[in-house]
């Protein structure tokens, strides 16, 4: 069943069928994109730039496959989902596997993407050093490798993950050709457009979402029920 996916519901149907994380793990802030976010973000991706349909597109932190299989169903020409966490891939095969869709055209890649940066950066800085590891040749291949990189990572809330989420961009910058949408909390925009000049990208903020998070995520008042996260939009100049 291959109908083409013209409205945000139909996509939001779609990816509502997606098994969640089994036991989400607090230190890796696994949470799930929505279905309805999911579908609202990529169609409004593809409906603005065009960057979705046709396209390569990596997806880093992929959890349990959400926004890889939905880039796919709408129409990406090929995904790369990479994750760390050996449950959360169990779960992301059993997602493409069984889904109504074909969704043949995204890989799984098991990969930490603190590694996958350094690698990314010893390619950078030493392209013409012919000294290195299959690995290391492995992910240079990865080297702006794809048109779209689309994100949800971890926020860096915790304090043995702080800065991970600028680590997650610089990742998803050195591997995108066209741009990166990144979901980040909406309390960090400022610092969030200063990095964004600071990596020679142009940034935007895509659109605004009230979250809310299991109890165990919760790191603003107590009071709140929801957090403010933004989408941006980097572009690679
Ligand atoms: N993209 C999914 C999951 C978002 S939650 C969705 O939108 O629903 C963030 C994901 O990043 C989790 O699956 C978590 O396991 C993964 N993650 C956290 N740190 C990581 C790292 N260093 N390398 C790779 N994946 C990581």
């Amino acid at each position: 069943m291959a109908r083409k996916i013209t409205k945000v519901k139909h996509l939001e149907m779609n990816l509502q069928e997606i098994k969640k994380f089994e036991n989400p793990k607090n230190e890796l802030e696994q949470y799930m994109t929505s279905p309805g976010q999911a579908a609202h973000t990529l169609m409004a991706i593809e409906s603005q730039w065009g960057d979705i349909i046709e396209r390569s597109v990596a997806d880093l932190g992929c959890g349990t496959g959400m926004l890889s299989i939905g880039a796919s169903i709408l129409g990406a020409d090929y995904v790369l989902g990479v994750e760390m966490d050996s449950e959360a891939m169990e779960i992301c095969k059993y997602n493409i596997d069984n889904h109504d869709y074909d969704l043949s055209s995204i890989d799984l890649m098991a990969m930490d993407v603190v590694q996958l940066h350094q690698h990314l950066n010893f390619y950078k800085e030493k392209q013409s050093d012919k000294e290195v590891s299959e690995k290391q040749a492995v992910v240079s291949n990865l080297y702006k490798k794809f048109d779209t990189v689309i994100m949800n990572p971890p926020f860096g809330t915790k304090d043995e993950s702080h800065g991970i989420d600028m680590i997650f961009l610089e990742t998803a910058v050195a591997m995108a050709t066209c741009a990166v949408y990144s979901f980040h909390l909406t309390s960090t925009t400022r610092y969030i457009k200063k990095k964004a000049k600071e990596i020679n990208t142009k940034v935007e903020v895509v659109d605004d979402f009230d979250i809310s998070l299991p109890k165990t995520y919760k790191f603003h008042t107590k009071k709140k029920d929801s957090t403010q996260v933004s989408l941006f939009r980097f572009e690679i100049r």
